[in-house]
């Protein structure tokens, strides 16, 4: 049989059309990968994943044979009224509190359509990327008002079908926070999320605060992504605290601690007995390399920590833990592309997983975030799901993870909306003699 050129089929794929890709490397949920074929439908949902379908009903049938098909990357913490707001916001100190007081300077006047043109830019550049899902906690406080997380809710709602956004109520507490005005406003907010957040180490009053955050949460019937513990203070931390609520308000396997950078300066014996209280609680865990390698430990004069939490124990102990963004070119993360594989190469590194967990790292982008994001049968290579997938020119996971594809083609709900390939412009051989 004579082969068609994959690659250009694959960007001559009809939107709006039933598809077949024959003979990929498929990587299941559980991590394994076969060759099978994928059978997507015309409602941009996947029909079947199997070796060897029939595909006569298809209206396109592309043999992708020697590549390699991953379900979309997942980005479960981002902050997207934040992101590209860099230049606007200088912190000098480039520690966390700073960061926090600079863009709360710049919330007070960032309108809609700021946070519309920056947000959706960098959704962009994800999707391109291959992130087809994005959870992002939008701040809610008397400096930001209700501008981002109004903005933010019409993207979500108006770009559904490109790109699926979980929006976090992030109730930030702020100098002299108000209860009376969280009291009146968290509601609303709530209403408009998907999800219920805050960073109780800045509030006056942590348990107060968060009774309030888990009261809003079980009222609606929303989960609860905590920034808990993003500092390397180990006399002062509030699991026990948040991990009593989880309990107390029935929220096992609807709550997200996000950083719990603390659980790395604990003594193994505390940090143990906390790892299995979350385990036991089914919490689970992101952790957000970038911003905690650029924020903590500044204040040390010798060999500063890393300050990310226990990355490779909790992940061995069994603890559900994903990676994310964080911020995006802000104050609090000046870099950031969008790109999930080099937030799992960061993982890898800097959390001391080991040369053979690269499949892990590939997990704390897609299935381990896809169950925090509770995305469920919506989510993966499987019947029914939607077609949200990446087909790069890498061999297997580990090489997906440890260098990336020259290749990729990304498709949410069964349209391609992303092709890009890094291409090697040969030099001729005698020129090269030449110039030698
Ligand atoms: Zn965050």
């Amino acid at each position: 049989m004579v082969r068609d050129n994959p690659t250009a089929s694959l960007v001559n794929l009809a939107s709006g059309q039933s598809f077949a890709l024959t003979g990929g490397t498929v990587i299941h949920d559980d991590g394994s990968q076969s060759i099978s074929d994928i059978l997507v439908g015309a409602n941009g949902r996947i029909i079947a994943v199997e070796p060897l379908l029939d595909t006569t009903s298809c209206g396109a049938c592309v043999d992708i044979a020697g590549m390699l098909v991953s379900p979309g990357f997942l980005d479960a913490h981002q902050h997207l009224d934040k992101t590209g707001v860099l230049r606007f916001t200088p912190n000098p100190s480039g520690t966390l509190q700073g960061a926090r007081e600079a863009f709360a300077k710049y919330a007070r006047t960032a309108g809609p359509d700021d946070i519309h043109k920056r947000a959706t830019r960098t959704i962009g550049r994800c999707l391109s990327r291959g992130t087809t899902a994005i959870r992002s906690h939008i701040n809610v406080d008397k400096d930001a008002g209700f501008h981002g997380i109004e903005t933010l809710a019409s993207i979500r709602d108006n770009a559904k079908d490109r790109i699926t956004l979980q929006l976090v109520a992030f109730m930030t507490p702020h100098p002299g926070q108000d209860f009376e005005w969280l009291g009146k406003n968290i509601d609303g907010a709530v209403a408009l999320a998907d999800a219920v957040g805050g960073t109780p180490a800045v509030s006056e009053d942590p348990p107060r605060y968060l009774d309030t955050l888990f009261s809003a949460a079980v009222k609606a019937g929303k989960p609860v992504d905590l920034h808990l513990d993003e500092h390397l203070n180990a006399g002062v931390h509030l699991l026990d605290a948040a991990l009593d609520r989880v309990e107390r308000f029935g929220m096992q396997g609807r709550t997200v601690f996000s950083h719990v950078s603390v659980l790395s300066a604990l003594p193994r014996p505390d940090f143990q007995r906390i790892a299995e209280r979350i385990l036991a609680l089914d919490v689970g865990v992101v952790t957000l390399p970038a911003a905690n390698l650029y924020l903590q430990g500044r204040d040390y004069e010798m060999l500063p920590p890393r300050g990310l939490t226990r990355v490779a124990e909790l992940h061995r102990a069994g603890i559900t833990i994903a990676t994310a963004s964080d911020n995006i070119q802000d104050p609090f993360v000046p870099t950031g592309s969008g790109d999930m594989l080099e937030i799992a190469r960061w993982t890898l590194l800097a959390g001391h997983l080991r040369g053979d967990e690269l499949a892990a790292a590939h997990r704390m982008i897609t299935m381990a975030p896809a169950r925090l994001m509770g995305l469920g049968k919506n989510y993966g290579l499987r019947a029914g799901a939607r077609a949200d997938f990446v087909v790069t020119d890498c061999i297997d996971t580990d090489t997906l993870v440890a260098g990336g594809p020259d290749r990729a083609f990304v498709f949410s709900k069964g349209r391609l909306v992303s092709d890009t390939a890094t291409t090697l412009t040969r030099v001729e051989e005698s020129r090269m003699t030449e110039d030698a």
